[in-house]
């Protein structure tokens, strides 16, 4: 781990911080953490693995999770499970597909599945039902939600707002938009360092377990779906370059997080703010390709 932050810590090709949301312009691009967590619950990282950041879409991985274990297959009716081959902000397979995101990592897609998990309840508990999944899985109650970024988004999330009224047009979204928006801009605004986002994944690495105590988070065929989801559309349409260069299940915010999850082996998380064309931590992928690469954990073999 000490060597690859050392490479990264060197490079000069950074990718660019995203500035839609002015808050995450802030972030350092200098700035580059990794984490691993082992079968036996070995942790070993380097960088700025403890600097907590802006996990964003990551956060969409948990949520699917939720709302899976809340309405189960029937989620399925309101969000599909095809790669997009689009940007993670897109809407023209909306019209097509009368409001049914393709899938449950890009933007209309995380937006359809929270508001499966708002059903029933108050935005403010369905964000901490969220949040406290969150703090569970890394077994870290400081875990929180960064206001300013949430107020950055809420002020300038003009397209999610867009994306939100078109599945609602069509029938897709149960609650008013603008409750199901706040809880969506919340839970992007999640903070977590990279040691955290590695603790919360460990369930996934593992068949549905966590791994140090045994005991069942999901069951193992859901793990090994949700798992499926992250390697098809978890970098929206740099997925398939990410499958063919890493090999893993991987999800990417533009927080410049990446979660990865060699199944059996470790749940590894990357931060580095500066962004590829397609919205991906390029230092994260960079730095992943060159773990799985050694460690020869990509799925696909050796
Ligand atoms: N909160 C961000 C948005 O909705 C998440 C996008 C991302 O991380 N790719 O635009």
């Amino acid at each position: 781990m000490s060597e690859i932050a050392e490479e990264m810590r060197l490079r000069p090709d950074r990718g660019e911080v995203a500035t839609y949301i002015p808050e995450l312009a802030r972030a350092d691009r200098r700035a580059f953490g990794i984490a691993v967590i082992g079968a036996d619950g070995q942790l070993a990282a380097a960088g700025d693995s403890e600097t907590p950041f802006s996990v964003q879409s990551i956060t969409k991985v948990f949520t699917l999770t939720l709302a899976l274990g809340k309405i189960g297959d029937r989620l399925w009716k309101r969000v599909g499970r095809e790669p997009s081959g689009n940007p993670f902000n897109s809407i023209v397979q909306l019209e097509l597909e009368k409001g049914v995101p393709r899938n449950p990592f890009i933007n209309a897609g995380a937006i359809a599945v929270t508001d499966a998990i708002l059903s029933g309840h108050e935005p403010r508990e369905a964000l901490g039902e969220i949040l406290r999944f969150l703090q569970f899985l890394a077994e870290d109650s400081s875990i929180a939600i960064d206001e300013a970024v949430a107020a950055s988004e809420k002020r300038t999330g003009f397209r999610n707002v867009a994306l939100a009224n078109f599945m609602k047009s069509y029938g897709v979204l149960d609650n008013p938009v603008d409750y199901t928006l706040g809880v969506y801009f919340h839970h992007c605004a999640v903070a977590m360092s990279c040691r955290q986002l590695a603790m919360a994944g460990r369930y996934l690495a593992h068949s549905g377990r966590n791994p140090t105590t045994g005991l069942l988070v999901i069951s193992p065929e859901r793990a090994r779906r949700i798992n499926a989801i992250m390697l098809t559309c978890g970098h929206y349409d740099g997925s398939g370059d990410f499958a063919y260069r890493v090999g893993l299940p991987g999800k990417s915010g533009v927080g410049g997080g990446i979660l990865a999850v060699a199944p059996g082996k470790a749940s590894i998380a990357v931060w580095s703010p500066g962004l590829d064309a397609a919205g991906n931590s390029h230092l994260g992928r960079i730095s992943l390709e060159m773990l799985t690469k050694r460690m020869g954990w990509s799925i696909f073999g050796e």
